[in-house]
């Protein structure tokens, strides 16, 4: 929130670190490291919304007769979740980014979200690196009720400088990320209020009510232990945190870090659970050749599966660096979160233009 008010921004700037390890990654021809698939589910906890296409931005995403979400939505959010909790690069061109923060620049120079995720050079010849991952579109598994939601998605072309300003530094430097708090209110109060100035630009979405499943696969080649970790906890992330957020009425906050994706974030659309429900190892070194025989893959669920995902996201899950326990105030789904969230109005950032937004 803003000092001294009692609602909440809907989003704040949390800062990072500089870019670590930038190095080559492993490419097809090579076959070696972990291959394999990870089955994915994803429920919707919030209204969802990914518009059709830019001409219209009013229906719901449709493939084959069925609401979809893109792999390229859900690579985007899985990438910029790596991008903070792995130490990799600001992946857009902002020539203010400080060198050490910036985008990777040469395919043999990356970090690991671009190892992981792809990255192109910029340029003539520009070389390519695909990336080590490729995420199928999440398909509808169940329900199929929507919503007419009366929404702004454009945003309103303000940009309160004191808000981008890097919370530990005070300075608007390009060390800090944007992220959204969850709304678990949104989940019943559906109908999302604007000022009557707002309304006038306002659109009627078609959203998807909570309760719809979705189910995707994401298929990794040649990942290093490091890369497949970082992998396997952007997408389970954390069951339980408890979270001190000492500058307001709320003590702690609590319960697992929940995924955002689609439109909408400001109003607390698009919040959603992500559970992997198996993992399959497939051994492509002993069998370069051949195609891959199934005998040979590894599937692990339940117990195995539980363990293997504690054991992948341990150190994550142990990182208490002021990147991550920000990351994990951002990310916290509590069902009793009491929180108002809302942009101030305009005339609040007329008469407050140097007001910062509260350390949490
Ligand atoms: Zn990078």
């Amino acid at each position: 929130m803003p000092k001294e008010e009692t609602f909440w921004n809907p989003y704040r700037l949390i800062p990072v670190e500089k870019v670590q390890d930038r190095k080559p990654p492993v490419t097809d021809e090579k076959f070696k490291g972990i291959s394999g698939v990870l089955k994915c589910t994803l429920d919707n906890l919030t209204p969802l919304f990914i518009g059709e296409n830019r001409n219209d931005k009013k229906k719901f995403l449709v493939k084959n007769g069925s609401p979809v979400i893109p792999g390229t939505s859900l690579k985007g959010m899985f990438r910029s979740l790596s991008e903070i909790v792995g130490k990799g690069c600001f992946c857009v061109d902002n020539p203010e980014v400080p060198d050490d923060y910036a985008r990777c620049k040469k395919i043999d120079r990356l970090c690991a979200s671009c190892r992981i995720f792809g990255m192109m050079e910029k340029g003539k010849e520009a070389r390519v690196h695909k990336g080590n991952i490729s995420i199928s579109d999440g398909e509808l598994r169940e329900g199929g009720n929507t919503v007419d939601l009366l929404i702004l998605l454009a945003n309103c072309g303000m940009r309160h400088e004191p808000f981008y300003r890097s919370q530990n530094t005070g300075e608007l430097d390009w060390k800090s990320r944007k992220m959204y708090f969850h709304q678990p209110k949104r989940k019943k109060d559906v109908l999302l209020l604007l000022t009557e100035k707002l309304r006038e630009r306002a659109i009627s979405i078609k959203a998807l009510l909570p309760g719809h499943v979705f189910a995707f696969e994401i298929q990794f080649t040649n990942l290093s232990q490091e890369e497949l970790d970082l992998l396997v906890y952007v997408v389970a992330l954390e069951d339980h945190v408890e979270i001190e957020i000492p500058v307001s009425e709320i003590d702690t906050l609590h319960g697992p870090l929940r995924h955002k994706i689609g439109q909408g974030k400001p109003l607390g659309l698009g919040s959603c659970k992500i559970t992997i429900d198996e993992i399959v190892y497939v051994d492509t070194s002993s069998n370069r050749f051949k195609s891959i025989a199934l005998k040979e893959n590894k599937v692990l669920k339940n117990e195995q599966l539980k363990k293997e995902i504690e054991q992948c996201t341990k150190k994550f899950r142990e990182d208490q660096s002021l990147t991550m326990k920000q990351f994990r105030k951002m990310m916290v789904w509590d069902e009793n979160d009491p929180r108002d969230f809302r942009y101030p109005e305009y005339e609040w950032f007329r008469r407050n233009s140097q007001k910062e937004l509260k350390e949490i």
